[in-house]
């Protein structure tokens, strides 16, 4: 069966960390496509700080370009409400049915997961997918995929090397005016640069 990875997140911006782990899951997996989504952020939490969405899907096209195994979908952007996983799962099966669907996480948001919308939904259409976010390896991830699990996740833990990148330590690097080319790829430092994007 053809297997899609499915990675969601903010992406503000999109950097090498996020690149890694979807890389290194799809190679893992053997998927054939890794499916980019960045989440609709609603009116009433839009922090300072958090470029447009045309920004930030901008940059993730950007940031894979070349590659063809990704995709960077608009889906959740597009889409009214809250961005729910459970939703955007359903709509991917329903889009094709006969895709096995595996959801990538990293482990900050793989141990929240019970508090996420319809997380059975979202155990019934797909494999959950983390690696570690810190240097301490995968026994926090796998005892959390060990309580997943007895509630009907099918889950796989991978001690993917962890690089030491975020978002938000991306953001503060430009607005202290330090060099950023180690955490984004050059396509997406340019388009930060040129659209003065996290100046304030
Ligand atoms: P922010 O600092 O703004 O929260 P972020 O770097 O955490 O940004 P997100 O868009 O919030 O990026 O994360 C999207 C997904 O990527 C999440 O599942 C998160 O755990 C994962 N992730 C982000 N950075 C890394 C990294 N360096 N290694 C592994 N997983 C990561
Ligand atoms: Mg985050």
């Amino acid at each position: 069966m053809r297997k899609i990875a499915v990675f969601g997140g903010t992406f503000n911006p999109i950097h090498n960390g996020h690149i890694h782990l979807a890389k290194r899951f799809a190679d893992l997996l053997g998927a054939e496509k890794i499916l980019v989504i960045p989440t609709r952020v609603p009116p009433h939490k839009r922090a300072r700080g958090l470029a447009s969405a045309s920004d930030r899907l901008a940059m993730c096209r950007l940031a894979v370009e070349g590659d063809v195994r990704f995709e960077v979908s608009d889906l959740e952007v597009r889409r009214g409400g809250p961005s729910y996983t459970a939703d955007t799962l359903r709509e991917l099966r329903k889009r094709d049915p006969d895709a096995e669907l595996y959801l990538i996480t990293g482990e900050d948001m793989f141990v929240t997961l019970e508090q996420w919308h319809e997380p059975e939904t979202i155990f019934s259409l797909a494999t959950v997918c983390a690696a570690p976010r810190n240097s301490a390896g995968s026994t926090a991830l796998l005892r959390c995929a060990g309580k997943l699990k007895r509630k009907g996740a099918v889950t796989r833990i991978e001690n993917i090397a962890y690089l030491p990148i975020s978002s938000t330590m991306v953001r503060s690097a430009v607005k202290a005016g330090k060099d950023i080319s180690s955490y984004v790829p050059h396509a997406v430092e340019r388009y930060i640069r040129e659209n003065h994007l996290y100046l304030e």
